[in-house]
């Protein structure tokens, strides 16, 4: 394994992080050890445990935007994390091939309008060839897109759902549907798209944004009843096609209506809503005459004005004789318009049920275009929405209208083509899923969900459990392997190729596929009649497709190993897409109340900075390629994940991406620049200087074992909050420990030690950096699911360049464990008094306008027994910090200042005096720290190595006094800076290269030899 292994070109961290150089790199790095590869295998040959994944399949009809990134770098999070956990993860892509969405694209690409354009001029064979490029090319794109953002997923073992492999497995779980009789066709009113002239789903009702608002008719109109002189319901329809296809009213039976008088003629009208009506049809002289309960209307008779005009309806009002009647139905509102509602069984669920219950005929005389077919009459050939006007215009002329207005309201449209819908009685194929209702309910309680409000968004919807239709009057789709007889109308199912070729009339000459056209040719003799069969002309629903996924894409011992997967995440959408599918094909396949997942995070969907929906008309989408190409992955990952919760919709800001998150990742870059570089300059051996060999050297402090603590706790909590997926709140955590505790504490406590090469105190500095390793190499792994480039990086040009014996990626590290044994709660305790009291501190110094790197002699401090022992048991870093020269400490509160030396500060119960009066030694003192800090600038400037040793370090242009002050700390200096000496002269010559530094007031000059 080692010999195949090839180093990265550049071993060493470069001075500044420039996270696009680098993952270009780590990423030819993976791709040259095939590290993805590798670890796959690894685990799958050795591993704690199993932890099942199917891909939820992208379309393959469009190219990723931000929202993909977002959910691929969750999946991806999890795919490392459990990894390094020790778990095999079958990671394996799979794409979502066939369906309405790629057939759209297709047409928008082949420049066809519709369905019958399509047939007509492209054909179908062409069109499934297509079908097929298009996906390919959207493919790649995807492919690109999961390399760069660093997705460890296995392109390889990816399942395309249009294969036949697939499509036969699918039809095995319809078979089970089929035998258990829940796979039946029937007539139901479905929602239909006349763009994309095929039913919908009611789960794809709804689904994505698909609720637009829209205008419509609002029309006012009157049916007489019949044998009366002037008697009329009144009516509201948005509507006025399903006029056509009215075949009763209903009215609610406990309600009470209102005889209203108006101009003489007599309106009904629910009593509650008669003033509303009135007023939007700005009668002012009305008068309520009776009133009645809706029951007794049952069975009166209306005239329904279109007999002469429509053959049909009168043929149906002589054969049945509760056509054109009112009936009684609790569904009817009547708390909107009049409380009449005219039905068309037709065009509305709730009036076909009710038509069905009486045995009233269903009129839907429409054609796959949803054109009025002959049955229509007059209204033959017209679109359905186009015969609004007419009808209106049939009512006006009939004087039977009362107000024609539009109202703006918001209506489902289809969520591909955004054609409104239109509700059609239609003979469809459908799972009858409602019957199974109970079970799907059971199975999804069972799934833990993270979030309460997307378990209740889930619920609720599969709540609904109605029947699902599946049948689409495509083309591009795996077909429905229902062949039907043509003479007396036999059935019957088949589930695999091979039974297809077997039961055919005709056998196929060579191989075919199963698709449209393909698998039509292939024709049955009927078991009962000997007539011939032929396939019912349909295709599946692309949301079968996907949902068939846990069992059709894998074998049946995988299906064994893997299934119910362990953990799934997709955009919130998917509550009535994929979730819902999966789970109904999982329980039509099973037969169990148990779901194919046992957790399912929700995401929120992005939207653009300003909280927009994106999308392409306001042009606002952000692609996630093109976004790759200018900005790291790395950061783009750490952004999405912290910003905010999973589960909440993300305002993706551009601007936002390369402050804090860019920070945050810059920092812990260059602090493991600060370690590798000091460390290698000691020759510090990691598999020698261990945390082990510095507690037995007995070189540990009391900031170390306050790291080392903090660092336990920080890694108990960063995975607990990975394991219930509240990433931003993880990363909170792992931010705090790596820049506040690590970088902003722990580091400045240690500087100092490491500013030497005193051989006296290399072990010390050794300790300091086993410290340092196990801390930010901890820190390096917790990162890894997040940053995997970054994290990779600092492996290899740090960890590994110390120790050649580590595995060859930070992949095959094991996740970080806490150790009991390393806490030590009672010192993190101290170090939080000692924080406090060193803050209240610098406020002192504030006050008295003096910088923190000027020393001072004396802090008093009056608290508690407990914090004075506290601090005095820290007292030498108390100190330090403070940069105070003595502490004292009284256990009782002092009253006032005792002299104008001094600069109170309080907090609680915590008094804090410090002596703010500077004598010669602590001016000269504070003078030295101020040029020490500008010496050190002009080295980093100049681009020296912090383990660099200068000639000498020259300043110019001190005055007299400050020359004093300074001389006796030049020593002192020398070792700061690192140089063999300091020469302070009084004006410039012309040999160096001399730097102005402003030191406040004054200006001075320094030169580095
Ligand atoms: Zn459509
Ligand atoms: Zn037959």
């Amino acid at each position: 394994m080692t010999a195949k292994f090839k180093t990265n070109s550049n071993p060493s961290l470069t001075t500044e992080y420039n996270p696009l150089e680098l993952e270009k790199e780590i990423r030819q790095f993976w791709e040259q050890n095939k590290t993805q590869q590798k670890l796959a295998k690894k685990l799958e040959e050795n591993n704690r445990g199993i932890l099942g994944y199917v891909e939820g399949p992208p379309t393959l009809n469009g190219i990723p935007h931000i929202g993909h990134a977002r959910g691929r770098t969750m999946k991806d999070l999890r795919y490392r994390w459990k990894t390094m956990q020790g778990y095999f993860i079958p990671f394996w892509a799979g794409w979502d091939c066939q369906g309405l969405p790629v057939e759209l694209e297709v047409e928008k690409l082949l420049g066809v309008k519709n369905k019958r354009e399509l047939l007509e001029r492209v054909g179908e064979e062409r069109f499934i060839q297509e079908c097929k490029k298009a996906i390919m090319k959207y493919h790649k794109e995807w492919v690109e897109v999961d390399r760069k953002l660093g997705v460890f997923m296995n392109q390889d073992k990816a399942y395309w759902t249009y294969l036949d492999s697939y499509i036969e497995r699918e039809w095995q779980i319809l078979k089970h549907a089929w035998d258990q009789g829940l796979l039946e066709e029937g007539h139901y009113v479905v929602a239909y798209c006349p763009g994309c002239q095929t039913s919908l789903s009611s789960a794809e009702v709804g689904y994505e944004d698909s609720y637009k608002e829209v205008e419509d008719p609002s029309l006012y109109f009157k049916f007489k009843l019949a044998d009366s002189q002037n008697e009329f319901f009144l009516i509201w329809t948005t509507m006025p096609f399903t006029l056509i296809t009215d075949t009763m009213l209903a009215v609610q039976p406990e309600a009470e209506y209102a005889k209203v008088n108006v101009n003489g003629e007599t309106w009904i009208i629910v009593r509650q809503r008669v003033e509303p009506v009135m007023q939007e049809l700005g009668i002012e002289k009305y008068e309520v005459t009776e009133t009645v309960l809706g029951s007794s209307l049952e069975g009166k008779k209306y005239d329904y004005p279109f007999k002469d005009l429509i053959p049909k309806q009168a043929e149906f009002e002589q054969k049945h004789p509760l056509v054109h009647k009112v009936i009684c139905e609790d569904f009817v509102d009547v708390n909107t318009a009049t409380g009449v509602v005219h039905l068309s069984p037709g065009n509305g669920e709730e009036d076909f049920f009710a038509a069905q219950r009486r045995g009233v005929p269903i009129f839907a005389p429409f054609d796959d275009e949803v054109r009025f077919k002959a049955d229509a009459g007059t209204f033959k050939d017209m679109f359905a929405r186009d015969a609004d006007k007419v009808v209106i215009e049939e009512l006006r002329k009939k004087g039977l209208l009362v107000s024609a207005k539009t109202v703006r309201h918001v209506y489902p449209t289809c969520w591909r083509s955004h054609h409104k819908l239109v509700w059609l009685a239609r003979k469809e194929y459908f799972l009858r899923t409602d019957k199974i209702s109970a079970k799907v309910l059971e199975a999804a309680e069972k799934v833990s969900y993270f979030y309460d409000s997307s378990k209740n968004r889930f619920m609720s919807f599969l709540r609904e459990g109605k029947p699902w239709c599946i049948s689409r009057e495509r083309v591009w789709g795996a077909p429905l392997p229902v062949w039907a007889c043509g003479k007396c109308g036999a059935k019957t199912f088949v589930a695999s190729k091979k039974e297809l070729i077997e039961r055919a009339r005709e056998k196929p000459e060579g191989d075919f596929e199963l698709h449209k056209p393909w698998v039509d040719r292939m024709t049955l003799k009927c078991n009962k009649c000997g007539g011939v069969m032929r396939r019912e002309d349909f295709v599946l629903d692309t949301w079968h497709n996907s949902g068939a996924s846990p069992y059709a894409r894998f074998t049946d011992e995988e299906f064994e190993k893997f299934v119910p997967v362990d953990f799934l995440t997709e955009g919130i959408d998917q509550t009535r897409g994929w979730a819902n599918t999966l789970l109904l094909e999982y329980v039509i396949l099973t037969e169990k109340a148990d779901p194919p997942y046992k957790s399912f995070l929700f995401q929120g969907l992005a939207q653009d900075a300003k909280g927009r929906k994106m999308s392409k008309s306001l042009g606002n989408v952000v692609e996630a390629g093109k976004l790759l190409e200018k900005y790291s992955a790395d950061i783009c990952r750490f952004y999405m994940l912290r910003k905010c919760s999973p589960v909440d919709f993300i305002n993706f800001d551009l601007q936002e991406l390369s402050r804090r998150s860019y920070q945050v990742l810059s920092t812990l870059y260059h602090l493991s620049r600060f370690f590798v570089q000091n460390s290698e300059y000691d020759n510090f051996n990691p598999a020698k200087h261990t945390l082990v060999w510095a507690e037995n050297e007995h070189q540990l402090k009391p900031p170390d074992h306050w790291l080392l603590s903090n660092l336990q706790t920080a890694i108990e909590s960063y995975t607990a909050k990975l394991e219930t997926c509240e990433f931003n709140s993880a990363l909170a955590v792992l931010e705090d420990f790596a820049i506040e505790t690590l970088s902003r504490l722990y580091v400045p406590m240690v500087r100092k030690e490491l500013w030497t090469d005193d051989p006296e105190t290399l072990t010390r500095r050794l300790a300091v950096y086993a410290i340092l390793w196990h801390a930010l190499k901890t820190v390096t792994l917790l990162f890894n699911p997040v940053t995997p480039y970054l994290s990779e990086a600092l492996y290899q040009k740090v960890y590994k360049k110390l120790d050649p014996k580590l595995p060859e990626s930070v992949n095959f590290e094991s996740w970080p464990l806490p150790e009991e044994k390393l806490r030590n709660r009672s010192l993190e305790e101290n170090f939080q008094t000692l924080f406090k009291c060193v803050s209240l501190t610098y406020s002192a110094r504030q006050k008295a306008k003096l910088k923190r790197r000027w020393p001072l002699s004396k802090v008093v401090v009056a608290a508690s027994e407990k914090v004075c022992a506290c601090l005095s048991s820290v007292e030498e870093l108390f100190l330090e910090l403070a940069n105070v020269k003595n502490a004292e400490y009284a256990h009782e509160p002092l009253t006032g200042l005792p002299s104008e030396e001094w600069m109170q500060t309080v907090e609680d119960d915590i008094q804090i005096f410090l002596n703010v009066q500077r004598d010669e030694k602590l001016l000269g003192e504070g003078l030295m720290r101020d040029l020490a800090r500008r010496v050190q600038a002009l080295r980093k400037e100049l681009g020296y190595m912090p383990s660099d040793v200068l000639d000498a370090v020259h300043i110019a242009e001190l005055d007299e006094e400050s020359v004093g002050l300074l001389e006796p700390y030049l020593k002192q200096m020398e070792e700061l800076v690192r140089t063999r000496k300091i020469r302070l002269i009084s004006s410039k010559d012309d040999v160096l290269q001399w730097h102005e530094c402003q030191m406040d007031d004054k200006k001075i000059l320094v030169a580095i030899s």
